[in-house]
């Protein structure tokens, strides 16, 4: 009689310690789990929440990601930045800009191909007052 009891001890200590080490695996998943997720939402912007929502944060009108290898090389290789570092030298007051239509948001470049920002600057611009 006292076997059985010891057998029954027995067996309620290890359905507790499986128990136990199940529950501690669980809880260290789930804590990989939100480590991972907060990784991939670095990368998402935070909601806007201000009403202010303006087509540039929602798509860049101007992004030349569509564009071949070469056509990229070569806006680099004239210096071309979308936001330009000159306030008063503007791809907008450039005699090479060609300014957007209704339809677009961004114009282009007599130099190259591809979309340009009308705050862009490049190397070669050249002011269209004079
Ligand atoms: Fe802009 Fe340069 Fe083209 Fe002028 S030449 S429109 S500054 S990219």
């Amino acid at each position: 009689m006292e076997n059985i009891y010891k057998r029954r001890a027995f067996i309620k200590s290890g359905i507790q310690s499986v128990s136990g080490i199940l529950g501690v695996g669980l809880l260290f998943a789930a804590c990989n789990n939100n480590t991972d997720s907060n990784k991939e939402n670095k990368n998402v912007p935070p909601p806007d929440t201000t009403g202010k929502t303006d087509a540039k944060t929602v798509a860049d009108p101007c992004d030349a990601a569509a564009l071949t290898e070469q056509d990229l090389k070569n806006r680099k290789a004239l210096g071309y930045v979308a936001q330009t570092p000159i306030p008063e030298k503007t791809c907008e007051s450039c005699k090479l800009f060609v300014p957007p239509n209704d339809t677009k948001k961004c114009g282009t470049c007599s130099l190259f191909k591809g979309p340009i920002d009308v705050g862009g600057y490049c190397t070669y611009w050249a002011d269209k007052s004079v």
